[in-house]
C-alpha cells in the first residue's frame, strides 16, 4: 500500500451554529497519521457536525479545518480521494453482488486496475468466501466487512468509521477490531463508538465532546476506566 507522508488534520477554534443553536464550540485538536482516535460523546455532543465539516459537507461558522494543509470546503473533490468513510448503519445496496458493488464504488473514484484492486481489498478484509454472494445474503459481520472494503477501496489516508462494530456479536467485533488495527499504519483513523470497551481495546487516544465542547483529549493509556471517565466528563 502507498505510504502517506505526514498526513495531518488540524482543527483550530472550530465552531458551528445552526441558527441560534450552537452545535460545536471552539474545538482545537491535531490528528497525526498512525493513530486510531476515539471520537466520543453523548448524543447531541457535536460529533456528526464536526465530521461533516471535516468532509467539507457543511461550512464552519468560525475557525478552520486543514486536512493535509487544505481547506475541505475548497478541496472537496480532491480531499474525498484522501478520506474513506463508513457511515453509521453502513448503508449498502443489498441487491448488488459484493464485487458488483465494489466495482460501482471504484468507478465513482475512477480507479485504474479496478479488478485487481477489488481482489486485493476482498482478500484484505477476509471476504474471499463470501464475495460471490449478494450483499443481502451476508451476515451482519460480513456486511460490515463490505462497508470497510468500500471505505478503503481508494486507499485513503484518513478513515472515518462511525459505529463500525454496532450490532455485531463479540466474535465479529473482535474480527472487525483486528481489521481496523491492521489499517492503522500510515493512516489517521477516527473511530466513533458508544461501546466503550471497544474504544479501550482499539484506540490510542480519545477525544471527548460534550455539549459542543472538547472536554478531554487524552492518550488512552492515561485513562484507567473509560466508562467512569466518560460519565465524569459528560454529566
Ligand atoms: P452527535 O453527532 O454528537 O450526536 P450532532 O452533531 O448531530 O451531535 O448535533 C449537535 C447539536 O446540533 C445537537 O444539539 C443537534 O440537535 C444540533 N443539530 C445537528 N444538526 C442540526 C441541523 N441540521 N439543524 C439544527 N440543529 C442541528
Amino acid at each position: 500500500m502507498t505510504t502517506f507522508v505526514n498526513m495531518f488534520i488540524q482543527v483550530k477554534n472550530l465552531s458551528k451554529n445552526y441558527g441560534k443553536q450552537s452545535a460545536v464550540q471552539d474545538l482545537n485538536f491535531r490528528l497525526e497519521e498512525g493513530q486510531i482516535v476515539g471520537f466520543l460523546g453523548p448524543n447531541g455532543a457535536g460529533k456528526s457536525t464536526t465530521l461533516k465539516m471535516m468532509m467539507g459537507l457543511i461550512r464552519p461558522s468560525d475557525g478552520s479545518i486543514l486536512i493535509d494543509g487544505k481547506d475541505p470546503q475548497e478541496q472537496e473533490v480532491a480531499l474525498k480521494k484522501q478520506i474513506g468513510y463508513l457511515a453509521e448503519n453502513n448503508p449498502l445496496y443489498p441487491d448488488m453482488y459484493v464485487r458488483e458493488f465494489l466495482a460501482f464504488i471504484g468507478n465513482i473514484h475512477q480507479l485504474r486496475n479496478l479488478d485487481q484492486r477489488i481482489q486485493e481489498v476482498i482478500e484484505w478484509v477476509g471476504l474471499q468466501k463470501e464475495a460471490h454472494k449478494k450483499i443481502q445474503e451476508l451476515s451482519k459481520g460480513y456486511q460490515q466487512r463490505v462497508g470497510i472494503a468500500m471505505a478503503i477501496l481508494h486507499n485513503p489516508a484518513i478513515l472515518i468509521l462511525d459505529e463500525p462494530t454496532s450490532g455485531l456479536d463479540p466474535n465479529q467485533r473482535a474480527e472487525i477490531r483486528d481489521l481496523i488495527k491492521s489499517l492503522q499504519k500510515d493512516r489517521i483513523i477516527l473511530f466513533s463508538s458508544h461501546i466503550l470497551s471497544e474504544v479501550e481495546a482499539i484506540c490510542d487516544r480519545v477525544l471527548l465532546l460534550h455539549q459542543g465542547k472538547l472536554v478531554s483529549d487524552s492518550p488512552m493509556k492515561d485513562i484507567k476506566d473509560l466508562e467512569k471517565f466518560f460519565k465524569e466528563k459528560t454529566s
